[in-house]
């Protein structure tokens, strides 16, 4: 996919629209709201930098969680623009409207290379229903827009979509790059491309699943994923975590269990040889366990999936929470024989010390390994942070949603405008 970008117009001296994502965690201290983790702001530094760099007049548009058209005190950026004003040492002027005359007011005054952020644009009702008007006044402060938040390119709102019909838009870096790396996934990735899902959220993944097993060579599962292709394959996986049957916001029924029957089934045809010589299949469950009855429990043990009568004398009670050591091993195999590997989704739960091994192995096999890496997902983020191996992977995506919906192959409205025709 190609995007019109930055270094495709001309920007100098221009009223700068800038849309980025600084919907960032944020925890209280003293009473006073304050960011907790600035991932998101700082990936929008080099766009700012070459923004700043051009003469730009740069107007900053932002959303801050979900305060549905209403103003919610504790919603407002002035936490996002202190903190961004000291990461580029640099005043960030904040106001406290997003259209208005006080908006008006403060982008006529804006000076060559000064920055202003206006208010959460989810203060405004108009936003998430793209309304027209709302699009149009916001549109009227800039005379192009910037857009750095890919992780908001799946949502038709009026600062993302809306704006653009009457203005042009461009790609930041950050915006480029998330694009550019997810795209080398789908189009055409040097194989063996090995994709590795786990984590809780089936829900999310599913498609991103399905249409990435269309193109990779195999598909390794663990964590409450991987419970579910064990029971569509006949286990008893006794309580563990599963997302089976859900209901979606379109009122559909999914099953996720009939799903992964389905995609064992059309993708029986053996693509990656292990070792050369011993053929895999295309999706491969774990065939080893830790479980226990409960997360905190002291009492972990490993259970062999492969064994004949299937454990028949397991407690009810146990859970499967992490891949065991024969199935770390596989997939580490696997995993250093990749050319792309993908991976979204904890193997285990990792936030206990017992059960964090199974994603600490596939963290450092994906780290070691010599391929093009790409990860995604907040708490997959949050495991490699944990394991300090953050730096050592191509690219984390910091989108979450907007990744798996593009892996997925849908249209993302928000990029539409930026497409080169
Ligand atoms: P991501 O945010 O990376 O996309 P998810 O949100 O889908 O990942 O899932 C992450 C959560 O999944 C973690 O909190 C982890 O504890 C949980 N998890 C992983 N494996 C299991 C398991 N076997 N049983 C229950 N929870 C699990
Ligand atoms: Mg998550």
């Amino acid at each position: 996919m190609k995007l019109k970008t930055v270094k495709n117009i001309d920007l100098k001296g221009k009223r700068v629209l800038f849309r980025v994502d600084y919907d960032v965690p944020t925890k209280k201290i003293g009473g006073k709201v304050e960011v907790e983790d600035d991932t998101r702001i700082r990936l929008t530094i080099p766009t700012l930098d070459y923004l700043l760099e051009q003469n730009c007049k740069v107007i900053i548009l932002a959303k801050n969680k979900r305060p549905d058209g209403k103003v919610v005190e504790e919603l407002r950026l002035d936490p996002m623009a202190k903190r961004l004003s000291k990461l580029i040492n640099k005043p960030v002027k904040k106001i406290d409207e997003c259209i208005g005359s006080e908006a008006r007011r403060a982008v006529d005054a804006l000076g060559e290379g000064e920055i202003l952020m206006l208010e959460n644009t989810r203060f405004h009702p108009g936003e998430t229903k793209n309304d027209p008007k709302f699009a149009k006044e916001l549109a009227s402060y800039g005379e192009i827009i910037v857009n750095d938040a890919f992780s908001l390119s799946h949502r038709a709102h009026a600062s993302v979509v809306g704006i653009a019909k009457y203005l042009p838009m461009v790609a930041g870096f950050h915006l480029q790059q998330e694009v550019e790396m997810l795209s080398s996934l789908t189009e055409n990735p040097k194989h063996p491309f090995v994709v590795v899902v786990g984590g809780a959220k089936v829900s999310d993944k599913v498609n991103a699943v399905v249409n990435l097993a269309k193109v990779a060579d195999v598909v390794l599962v663990g964590g409450g994923v991987a419970n579910i292709f064990l029971k569509a394959e006949g286990f008893d996986v006794r309580s563990s975590y599963m997302q089976d049957v859900i209901v979606d916001e379109k009122k559909r029924r999914m099953n996720f269990i009939e799903l992964a029957k389905n995609l064992l089934r059309i993708t029986k045809n053996e693509k990656m040889l292990l070792d050369g010589y011993i053929p895999l299949p295309k999706i491969i469950y774990p065939y080893d366990v830790l479980a226990a009855k409960r997360v905190k429990s002291k009492k972990v043990q490993v259970v062999d999936l492969t064994e004949e009568d299937n454990n028949g004398n397991l407690s009810k009670d146990l859970m499967f929470l992490d891949i065991g050591p024969r199935t770390m091993k596989l997939y580490r195999k696997i995993i250093l024989q990749a050319n792309t590997i993908f991976w979204n989704g904890p193997m285990g739960v990792f936030e206990e010390k017992a059960f964090e091994e199974g994603t600490k192995q596939i963290a450092l096999a994906t780290a070691k390994a010599d391929a093009v890496t790409i990860l995604g997902g907040a708490d997959t983020t949050a495991a490699i942070r944990k394991f300090n191996l953050e730096k050592r992977y191509d690219h984390v995506s910091a989108a979450g949603g907007a990744a798996l919906d593009f892996l997925a192959g849908k249209k993302l409205p928000g990029l539409v405008p930026m497409m080169s025709k």
